[in-house]
């Protein structure tokens, strides 16, 4: 047990805050100042995650029969709360995970919005009926929600993702165990908050916080568990695929290698604006941010002329900070991960022309600060070139042709998402068809997603299965029945 002065948060199951059975804690550590303890949470274990279990199974035929405007209104309640402590959650946001405040308030009001909108779009969910040559029978489908749901979310989006997980998941009946990441448990805890404001019944939602080693199994190859709902590493998201039942349908948005290609005819000065903001806003830790820059050749000299006097502009310090444009890396791993791949980077032969150190001066020395890093003359082989590495580093590889260009873009494991800088309609058209992304932008950021749209990867961005987002995110959390009924 640690000894801080930090508030102790609890789980949430059936209805009530409780302690780990095991009485085991963890920290929480503010980014920008590791001093700055931002809570101690439960260290939770395998009865903590049954006793969750089994509070969400018990719920789920209550649940599912809730009047949908009931389900309804809960969702909109909870989404009010963020609204009325936006400024309370957004301070939280950027104090436990490090990006800038506007950003954080910018995550919290999205995830108002998300509740809203399954509130309403939950409520149009519609079967089949289907003509056949009997005239005394009808045949229809009904969607049916599938149990309880396990809901595994990671520390980049701490709320917005959850919530367009959560949010479909209650509105078409299931019941939740939410496992948010170690290193966001607060922020995530405020959700709980506002679901159990907001009068969510009990058993309906619970949380249990903890290690993935301690707490993972257990709750992916749980017998209740009827689906996994999972956003993290490509890694993590392979091993609990292969640990889920036949029975368990899983969602698992995964890891990105994302390119930007820039061709001839692109406008420079924009290309250095969708790289700047797609690979270092949010320090370069977002799964579709750009890592990859592809810049056909006759350019790609002004391209890095440009992309290294812009970033020299770039202030770095703590998200509180008026004018900071990159926070600190998340955590002490990201920190150590990113900057493995820099020396990698160096040791592979590509050249590092800008950037890539650890800031350790007095404004930084208690961070995991890192000036964002600019690679040339990268051979698509390399590993900085292939590999997600989730911070701000930037490999600028060149290409002499479009086609040569798609075949670096879509030669890597990954395909989450895609953008090419072009006035050429024609260009724009095909590049659509030829890559290999989820998410395919012409002259926009490799990163952002509307709320209302469908999103998610190809290969190993994602399971393939059933999209997020949109209206078509609700499609994962139901089943159809097909009913005859004869007259
Ligand atoms: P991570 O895979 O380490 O962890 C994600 C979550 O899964 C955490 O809650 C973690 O505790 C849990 N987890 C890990 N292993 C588990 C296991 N075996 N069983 C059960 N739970 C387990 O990822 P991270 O470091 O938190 O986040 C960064 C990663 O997330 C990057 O790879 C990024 O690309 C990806 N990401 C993807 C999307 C997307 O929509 N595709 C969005 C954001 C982040």
């Amino acid at each position: 047990m640690f000894t801080t002065n930090a508030t102790v948060f609890k789980n949430y199951i059936n209805g009530e805050w409780v302690r780990s059975s095991g009485d085991h804690n963890f920290q929480s550590v503010n980014p920008a100042n590791k001093k700055d303890i931002v809570g101690v949470f439960q260290a939770s274990n395998r009865q903590d995650v049954d006793r969750a279990m089994e509070a969400a199974r018990q719920a789920f035929p209550i649940w599912a029969n809730t009047p949908l405007s009931k389900r309804a209104d809960v969702l909109l309640k909870a989404a009010d709360y963020l609204e009325e402590n936006l400024e309370t959650f957004a301070t939280e946001l950027t104090r436990e995970e490090g990006k800038t405040i506007g950003n954080s308030r910018n995550e919290i009001l999205r995830s108002a919005k998300t509740f809203r909108f399954y509130a309403v779009e939950g409520q149009t969910i519609t079967g089949e009926t289907f003509p056949n040559d009997d005239p005394e029978m009808s045949v229809s489908t009904e969607r049916v929600p599938l149990g309880v749901v396990a809901v595994i979310t990671p520390w980049n989006f701490p709320v917005s993702i959850p919530a367009r997980k959560i949010a479909p998941a209650l509105i078409t009946g299931n019941t939740v165990v939410f496992k948010p990441s170690s290193d966001t448990p607060l922020i995530a805890c405020r959700i709980i908050e506002a679901l159990h404001h907001a009068g969510i019944p009990k058993g309906v939602i619970n949380f249990v916080t903890g290690s993935a080693s301690e707490i993972g199994d257990s709750l992916v190859a749980h017998p209740a568990i009827r689906a996994i709902t999972f956003t993290g590493s490509t890694s993590a998201g392979v091993h609990i695929h292969k640990m889920a039942s036949l029975t368990t349908r899983t969602q698992m948005e995964l890891g990105g290698k994302n390119p930007l290609i820039v061709m001839d005819d692109a406008d420079v000065a924009l290309a250095v604006k969708l790289t700047i903001k797609g690979g270092f806003s949010l320090t370069g830790q977002a799964c579709t941010g750009t890592s990859r820059v592809i810049v056909m050749e006759r350019i790609k000299e002004s391209y890095t002329r440009q992309l290294i006097e812009a970033t020299r502009r770039l202030k770095i310090g703590d998200g509180f900070t008026e004018g900071v444009d990159i926070g600190p890396l998340a955590n002490e791993k990201q920190l150590n991960n990113v900057l493995k791949y820099i020396q990698m980077g160096e040791e592979e032969g590509a050249q590092l022309i800008y950037g890539g150190k650890r800031l350790i001066n007095e404004e930084y020395r208690d961070g995991f600060y890192i000036e964002p890093a600019i690679f040339t003359d990268v051979d698509p082989v390399m590993r900085i070139a292939r590999e997600e590495i989730f911070g701000p580093v930037i490999a600028v590889i060149g290409a002499r042709t479009y086609d040569e260009a798609i075949k670096i873009a879509n030669d890597v494991d990954y395909g989450l998402s895609a953008a090419m800088v072009t006035n050429n309609l024609a260009v724009a058209e095909k590049f659509k068809k030829d890559i290999d992304a989820g998410t395919v932008k012409i002259n926009r950021t490799t990163t952002g997603n509307l709320m209302n749209a469908p999103f998610g990867g190809l290969k190993k961005s994602s399971t393939s299965t059933f999209r997020e987002s949109g209206r078509i995110g609700l499609d994962f959390f139901t089943q159809l029945k097909t009913i005859y009924t004869g007259y």
